[in-house]
């Protein structure tokens, strides 16, 4: 059933000034881009790119803030796009003077908020690559005080921010785009259970559901996430997407103890999971129980999308 489509989808803006990365963002996580690429990327002058990835789970659009284009612009209708936005991402070029940044950011979110007040607000602080890890904390905290201080004089401390540390050249875009989706996601705690069981029943490590089309997961089982085997998944299903065979799966031996084992839950969805070689040689049971588990995602999501359509019906009344 195609139940994850349509409005069900989490909906995210990426939003920031010329040249804040972006397209880059947007390149590497959701189009396999390698990061060196984005060197060459155009800049583009269209305010908004609607950028829908059909086969992902999560749903995009980017909006650019180049020279004086703003919210008076009357061809853009920015309070119907914040009605439907999850999640506002704002990208702030942490290698530039952020002064400008910032003062977008202010507008960018108090504007949002006062459409629609539900509306999570991320700010990634990117491209800290260049930064060392001390000028890297000291450059969160300068931004996120002088962004939590507007807000506060504009008597509007009640507006949350969560920040985090970005760079195209390593996981850290993967980690934050997986932190931001899963906030959008109401059954995150569903779904980690069902995952919880799905492991202790089948003699798993750990499984991850990952959005296919991105690399980022979308929900985990409780164990702690270790960085290196996250590092891995986003490496093995790097090249073309997954590399699933005809049945929708993939095993790739890791090393003489750990294999990885994929397999498709939902047209958006994957199942990545770690187990030792020896529990692999129950297979039959670890399929038995994922088809339970993929019984139980599409139980989740279809009471998601009736509630959602009981919502629309009762507004349009
Ligand atoms: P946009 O105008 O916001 O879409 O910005 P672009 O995606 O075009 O990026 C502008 C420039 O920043 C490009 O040259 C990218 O290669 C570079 N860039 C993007 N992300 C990063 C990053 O994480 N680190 C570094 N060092 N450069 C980046």
């Amino acid at each position: 059933s195609d139940s994850l489509n349509g409005e069900v989808k989490p909906r995210i803006l990426l939003m920031g000034l010329r040249r804040s990365g972006k397209s880059s963002i947007q390149k590497v996580v959701f189009h396999k881009m390698s990061p060196n690429e984005t060197l060459f990327l155009e800049s583009t002058n269209k305010i908004c790119r609607e950028d829908v990835s059909s086969s992902s789970f999560v749903s995009f659009q980017i909006w650019d803030f180049p020279g004086q284009i703003d919210f008076f612009d009357p061809t853009f209708d920015y309070e119907m796009i914040f009605r439907g936005t999850g999640a506002l991402i704002f990208v702030i070029d942490a290698q530039d003077d952020y002064v400008e940044a910032l003062s977008r950011l202010h507008l960018t979110v108090t504007r949002a908020y006062k459409v629609n007040p539900d509306i999570s607000f991320e700010v990634f602080i990117h491209k800290v690559d260049g930064l060392s890890d001390d000028h890297k904390i000291e450059k969160q905290r300068d931004i996120h005080k002088r962004a939590n201080d507007d807000l506060a004089d504009a008597g509007l401390e009640r507006i949350h921010l969560s920040f985090y540390l970005t760079s195209i050249y390593d996981h850290s875009i993967f980690e934050a785009f997986s932190k931001v989706v899963q906030k959008l996601i109401p059954q995150l705690p569903t779904l980690e259970n069902l995952l919880n069981i799905f492991i202790s029943n089948s003699g798993i490590e750990k499984a991850f559901l990952f959005d296919v089309v991105s690399k980022i997961y979308i929900a985990t089982d409780s164990s702690p996430v270790d960085m290196q085997t996250y590092e891995l998944c986003l490496a093995d299903t790097h090249e073309a997407g997954l590399p699933y065979d005809k049945e929708s799966m993939a095993i790739i031996h890791l090393n003489n103890t750990t294999v990885m084992y994929l397999k498709e839950v939902t047209k958006f969805l994957a199942m990545v999971c770690f187990l030792r070689k020896d529990s692999f040689e129950r297979k039959g049971l670890i399929d038995y129980n994922f088809h339970c588990f993929k019984k139980a995602i599409q139980e989740v999501f279809d009471v998601r999308l009736k509630v959602q359509q009981n919502r629309k019906l009762l507004s349009q009344r």
